[in-house]
């Protein structure tokens, strides 16, 4: 029978215990042998990388980084890249990125063209990388960690430290120069610094429903964005989910980086933690309001524009079901047809920084691994047509 006094000093598992033992059952059916190496990962410390401030006016860091043989993933990897794969590679990214070809258009920029002049390799894989996005990593093995940044004389910082995966659904957007971008759920604000360092955004419009995560986000853009850049980014705080109702089809580029299990978090901190047993509800209503917001980030975009869907969840629960879904209720329900592009030729080129899931049905996976640290980063493309 059930004794009040009893219920009370019931000892309390720990929300990070259940977070655990929920990817122990469903991660394993799903993960089958990797998952006691993910599992251990996720348990480590994760890794960062330094995401250089292009507005800041230091200019050693660079050089000071690769000094302590930190480099730039972004331009390393298609150097990386053997000449048999460059060939599978730029098929698979020529038959699902119509878009990676516009990169090679007049409309580039110098950094662009360096860029593209560094990296040695077929064109769609070439263009997909050019972004002017620098970050750099330690080698695979390599536990360093790096130094908090610093600011310039202007006080504008030199880095952002952040999950280096956090950058592939950024790179997977693609953005060209003067695109409409949306960043639908953007607070903290990582993945919104990365945009504005494309220095390519037309416009750029940063929302999140959280008033105080929107404030992390203005930090953000004061500490790293020179107030003429920073005036032209339009910050909001509505429900992501209106969006499509309030400004649809206006977009170029949408980033829908929704809010998941985020499932590092989950087994390693107590505070906020979404396993907590007053969430279960919450939780378990994730993937329902996952879809509704990629259905307002796919009514946001332009015929012809692309949508990225991001979590750091390895739930396919929260990834691919959510696109499937999200296909299905396009064309039923708006007359909407969606391709969903391929991303393979990304696990090829950042094969040496990250570790992917090669079981992935749509989109790409990034897994924590004890040395590549990174992740876990679901993203998927999608074209509206
Ligand atoms: N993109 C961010 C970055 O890179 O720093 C991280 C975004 S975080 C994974 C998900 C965000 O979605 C949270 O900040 C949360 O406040 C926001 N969110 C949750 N529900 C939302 C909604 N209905 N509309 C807009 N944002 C929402």
């Amino acid at each position: 029978f059930f004794s009040p006094k009893k219920a009370a000093t019931a000892p309390r598992i720990p929300p990070t215990r259940l977070a655990l033992h929920h990817f122990d059952v469903n991660y394993s059916l799903q993960l089958k042998d990797q998952w006691p190496s993910v599992r251990a990962g996720l348990l480590c410390e994760q890794k960062y990388g330094a995401l250089l401030n292009n507005f800041s006016a230091v200019h050693h860091v660079a050089q000071e980084l690769e000094l302590l043989n930190a480099t730039d993933f972004v331009s390393e990897a298609p150097k990386k890249v053997q000449p048999w794969q460059r060939g599978a590679a730029a098929e698979e990214a020529g038959r699902g990125e119509s878009v990676s070809q516009e990169g090679s258009g007049e409309g580039r920029t110098v950094m662009q063209a360096e860029t593209m002049t560094q990296a040695e390799t077929s064109p769609p894989l070439r263009a997909s990388i050019t972004s002017n996005i620098k970050c750099y990593t330690f080698p695979r093995g390599d536990i360093t960690r790096f130094r908090p940044a610093r600011p310039d004389t202007l006080g504008l910082l030199d880095y952002y430290l952040m999950d280096a995966a956090s950058l592939l659904p950024v790179l997977a957007l693609n953005v060209q120069p003067d695109d409409f971008v949306l960043d639908l759920c953007a607070a903290p604000g990582g993945k919104t610094l990365a945009l504005l360092q494309t220095g390519l955004c037309g416009h750029l419009a940063a929302n999140d429903i959280s008033i105080s995560r929107t404030k992390r986000l203005y930090q953000i853009l004061h500490s790293y964005i020179p107030r003429e850049v920073r005036e032209t980014v339009s910050v909001t705080s509505c429900d992501g989910r209106d969006w499509g109702q309030l400004e649809g089809g206006t977009f170029h580029k949408v980033l829908v980086d929704v809010p998941c299990t985020t499932d590092r978090h989950s087994v390693m901190e107590q505070d906020n933690n979404i396993f907590h047993k007053r969430r279960t509800k919450e939780r378990q209503m994730l993937p329902m309001l996952q879809l509704q917001l990629l259905m307002a980030g796919i009514l946001a975009t332009k015929p012809g524009g692309e949508v990225v869907y991001s979590t750091c969840s390895i739930s396919p629960l929260q990834n691919e079901y959510v696109i499937e879904r999200a296909v299905e209720v396009a064309e039923a329900q708006y007359d909407i047809r969606i391709h969903v592009e391929d991303l393979s030729h990304f696990r090829t080129l950042f094969q040496d920084t990250f570790s992917f899931f090669s079981d992935c049905r749509m989109g790409e996976l990034v897994l924590p691994h004890l040395t590549a640290n990174f992740g876990p980063m679901y993203f998927c493309k999608l074209r509206r047509m």
